[in-house]
């Protein structure tokens, strides 16, 4: 696959970028890939990430993860690889081929789907087991292109307006420019004119927990699918099930948050018990409660003087995909940034194109993401209108059972914007 974001723009002579400094606040997906290709165009990259990219030792207490249920989105793969990324065997936990969509009232829908699962951060909590996580292994991959990884927060930000000085627990360093890819976390940051301050992305509560089954349970239950639950709750709209190594992930989303206490309602179902059994008095190998963007920030780049980037906002502290396939998103805006800078130089050119790219492609996304999120409590809440669309999935209406299935892989995935969804499940366009 060739990333989307190339064809668009006609051809420019690549920039030498080997004079400039980028500061990078945080070393997960947005932030990692971002300082892997910026230093692969030889510019001197600092990475500031306060969690360690070493693989704890056994029985060594493991710094949490971001809490993210790891499902790499088959996009989020093939950007990896046309950037000649290969994710390593060990860091893949399970190959998924389809989803097995469950319905209110009980009946599923099998829709084919491509999709790995990844531990976040640095490996899973609650075994003694050596296993790679997906922000480990990228975060070396940063550094063996050539970026230096600094294993400390940053605490403030200072700006004359023309650098910038990132101060940490380890000293403090200068840098031509800035990328925010701190996820949903805030950084105190001193700049000059505050005419054009950065936006903070609107977020919801989202909770994560992690069983340990074993290899072979987790086989018999679930095998290569993933399992989404769609409305299974009055205030969960969507969860979600995946096989992860011996571990098996559970996701929940509620239309105004999910926390906790939302798991006994959910693990409770009858269909959540013939799949997986009882696991409300099962111990918990982890679990937490932490934030997904449901309207991305308008404002994401602060402009230098000349009117190149001064400040960037990446990932989940700029535009995303609300409540979707954030990591593809993280590695999308990373990409498309490195990209920008390669074709224009830090100009206001390259301002512009990524300014285009970050609101077509996600602000564009935060009402019909609403829209959706309504358009599905009416049709699943519903008893003809859901029978007719699983009646339709599930059958071989010409032209109409298609667009059905892709309509719902669509919107389940969150691999393409949702305002794209109503011409993408019509014509069947791939890119
Ligand atoms: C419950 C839940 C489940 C999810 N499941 C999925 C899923 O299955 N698939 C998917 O694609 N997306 C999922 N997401 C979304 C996904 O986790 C995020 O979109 C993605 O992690 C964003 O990547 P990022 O690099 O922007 O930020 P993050 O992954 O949050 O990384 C930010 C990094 O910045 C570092 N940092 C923060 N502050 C500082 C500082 N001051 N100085 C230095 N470093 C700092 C942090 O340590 C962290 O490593 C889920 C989210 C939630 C809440």
């Amino acid at each position: 696959m060739s990333f989307e974001a190339k064809s668009l723009y006609p051809f420019q002579p690549e920039r030498d970028l080997s004079q400039m400094h980028v500061g990078i606040i945080g070393g997960g997906p947005a932030g990692a890939l971002t300082g892997l290709l910026l230093a692969r165009e030889g510019m001197d990259v600092t990475i500031f990430e306060p969690r360690s990219k070493r693989m704890p030792e056994v029985g060594e207490r493991k710094r949490l993860c971001v809490g993210c249920a790891g499902l790499l989105q088959e996009n989020a793969i093939e950007l990896l690889q046309s950037l000649d990324l290969n994710i390593p065997g060990e860091v893949i936990q399970a190959k998924l081929t389809n989803s097995v969509i469950h319905f209110p009232g009980g009946k599923t829908m099998v829709i084919p789907s491509h999709a790995l699962t990844v531990y976040r951060g640095f490996g899973p909590v609650g075994t003694s087991e050596k296993i790679m996580g997906f922000d480990a292994w990228l975060l070396n991959e940063a550094e063996k292109a050539g970026a230096k990884i600094i294993e400390a927060q940053v605490t403030n930000v200072h700006s004359d307006g023309k650098n910038v000085d990132l101060e940490s627990s380890v000293g403090s360093k200068t840098a031509d420019f800035l990328v925010g890819a701190y996820g949903h976390n805030q950084v105190h940051m001193k700049l000059p004119e505050q005419d054009n301050p950065l936006g903070v992305p609107v977020t919801q509560p989202a909770c994560v927990r992690e069983y340990y089954l074993g290899y072979e349970k987790v086989k018999e239950k679930l095998g290569q699918s993933q399992h989404i639950f769609a409305n299974p709750t009055p205030e969960i709209w969507y969860a979600a099930i995946y096989p992860k190594g011996p571990f098996i992930s559970i996701a929940l989303m509620g239309r105004n948050g999910a926390s906790q206490n939302d798991y006994k309602d959910f693990l409770g179902l009858k269909a959540v018990q013939e799949l997986i059994g009882d696991l409300e008095h099962m111990r918990l190998s982890c679990g937490c409660t932490s934030h997904i963007t449901v309207r991305s920030p308008e404002t994401v780049v602060v402009s230098n003087k000349e009117g190149g980037f001064h400040i960037a906002n990446l990932g989940d502290a700029g535009g995303q995909r609300p409540r979707k396939n954030g990591i593809f998103a993280s590695l999308d805006s990373a990409a498309k940034f490195a990209e920008v800078l390669r074709l224009y130089g830090n100009t206001p050119q390259a301002i512009k194109v990524f300014k285009r790219y970050i609101t077509t492609n996600y602000v564009w996304d935060n009402w019909p993401s609403e829209v959706v999120l309504q358009s599905l409590d009416l049709f699943l809440n519903h008893e003809f209108p859901r029978k007719l669309i699983i009646y339709l999935g599930n059958g071989n209406v010409p032209l109409v059972s298609e667009a059905v299935r892709r309509t719902i892989d669509l919107v389940s995935s969150g691999r393409y914007p949702y305002w794209q969804i109503p011409m993408r499940a019509i014509f069947d366009i791939k890119r």
